[in-house]
């Protein structure tokens, strides 16, 4: 690598930073001098979180004890929490709670968009014959997994195809699709979208996992007219180890919301203690048991870094973040050392960069050593996240100037 060109991109850095309207949100987090990369897994924690947790361990839980589920609103934190996180993905208040982990909402959403479509979709004629679940083929295994299981128990069979072939496999016996907003090793952003609407014009439900793009970019859930949607809140959302997940169930379905895990917090009285289940209205149907107190109130905390954040400012940086990084990468890696996974076209881009290279589990623990923190995904895939709240663009020319140290 030439000094010049090494002198010029640290110069270019500096002017992208000064002028970046969100750089001093990462002061709000808990970080060090170590290039953190790795947010697309697991978010930097909040500098405020540690306080907040401490008041709820200590006043909520150790005085107040049982008086907390009212008087802390512990028992009502699914739904405000959830209505905290719905303009992040754009959805009106009313139709998302937090809770479980986003493998089981997967379960959740995807059997109740099966019953729903075998209802008809927005009350349309019986379609019995539906009998198919489409499936992204490159999903993250566990969303496939927990779809081959909901395939067998609702008597579908399970298709399983790239996210760009959908359209292609879709018809009167699709009952549901589920489909990742952003591929989790590519980085590869879908056509949320396009997709929806071709799920829509078969007649099928639309499930869409938002793990990699909630808090990363504009989501549009109701202006896109999603069915069902999940994600996770540990990963851009910054709410902590194992945070819960959240559900998101369009207001207009609520009421054929049909949840194959009906629990007492999913019941209209659930202080009735009633022996047959009868569901609450509106998102709630989404609830099962006793919510995750701690850490949902940790992931409510959290969700403070937002305020007054605009994802479109977010999405803004994001993209101007990978560009930059794409470009240190060519300026300084010797040219076939890596290759790009990563879509160069903005609209088919997350909020990561994944780069193919040899011996990628052993480059990646040599980067860390370093300070440089992204993760490695097999059998060859370096990941690096871009979250915007907290990365800069010197960070951005500093990991790809160790990565190209580390290669030669
Ligand atoms: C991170 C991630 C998950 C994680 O599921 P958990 O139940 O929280 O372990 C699921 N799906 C996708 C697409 C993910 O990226």
């Amino acid at each position: 690598m030439s000094d010049l060109r090494s002198d010029d991109l640290r110069a270019e850095a500096e002017a992208l930073d000064s002028r970046d309207e969100l750089a001093a949100k990462r002061k709000e987090f808990a970080l060090d001098d170590t290039v953190y990369l790795d947010g697309n897994s697991l978010g930097a924690l909040p500098a405020h979180v540690p306080a907040r947790l401490a008041e709820v361990m200590t006043h909520e839980w150790g005085k107040l004890r049982i008086r907390s589920w009212e008087e802390s609103g512990w028992w009502t934190a699914p739904e405000r929490i959830g209505d905290r996180i719905a303009p992040l993905v754009g959805a009106a208040p009313g139709q998302i709670v937090v809770g479980d982990s986003t493998s089981v909402n997967v379960f959740k959403a995807l059997v109740a968009a099966v019953r729903m479509a075998r209802e008809g979709r927005e009350g349309r004629e019986g379609r019995e014959g539906r009998d198919e679940i489409v499936v992204d083929a490159t999903t993250f295994p566990t969303d496939g997994y927990i779809a081959e299981s909901a395939a067998r128990l609702t008597g579908c069979r399970l298709i399983p195809v790239a996210p760009g072939d959908v359209p292609g496999v879709l018809g009167e016996r699709t009952a549901a699709v589920l489909l990742n907003h952003a591929d989790y090793r590519t980085g590869r952003l879908h056509d949320l979208p396009g997709l929806t609407a071709a799920v829509h014009a078969a007649g099928a439900l639309v499930v869409w996992d938002l793990c990699h793009t909630a808090g990363a970019l504009p989501v549009g859930l109701d202006a896109h007219g999603v069915d069902l949607a999940v994600g996770c809140t540990y990963k851009y959302l910054n709410g902590g180890p194992g945070s819960p997940a959240y559900l998101y169930v369009r207001e207009a379905l609520q009421p054929r919301f049909d949840s194959p895990l009906p629990g007492w917090n999913s019941h209209a009285e659930p202080f009735g203690m009633r022996p047959a289940f009868e569901a609450a209205d509106g998102a709630l149907r989404g609830r099962v048991g006793t919510p995750d107190i701690l850490s949902m109130l940790a992931l409510e905390a959290a969700l403070d870094v937002w305020d007054g954040v605009s994802v479109d400012d977010v999405r803004a940086k994001s993209l101007a973040l990978t560009d930059f990084f794409l470009r240190c990468v060519g300026a300084y890696v010797p040219q076939g050392e890596v290759e790009s996974l990563t879509p160069a076209a903005h609209g088919e881009r997350g909020s990561q960069v994944a780069l193919r290279c040899e011996g990628a589990g052993d480059v990646m623990r040599r980067l860390v050593e370093r300070g440089v923190v992204g993760d490695f995904r097999a059998p060859d895939v370096l990941r690096f996240g871009f979250t915007p709240l907290y990365v800069s663009f010197a960070d951005a020319e500093r990991a790809a100037r160790v990565l190209a140290e580390t290669l030669g």
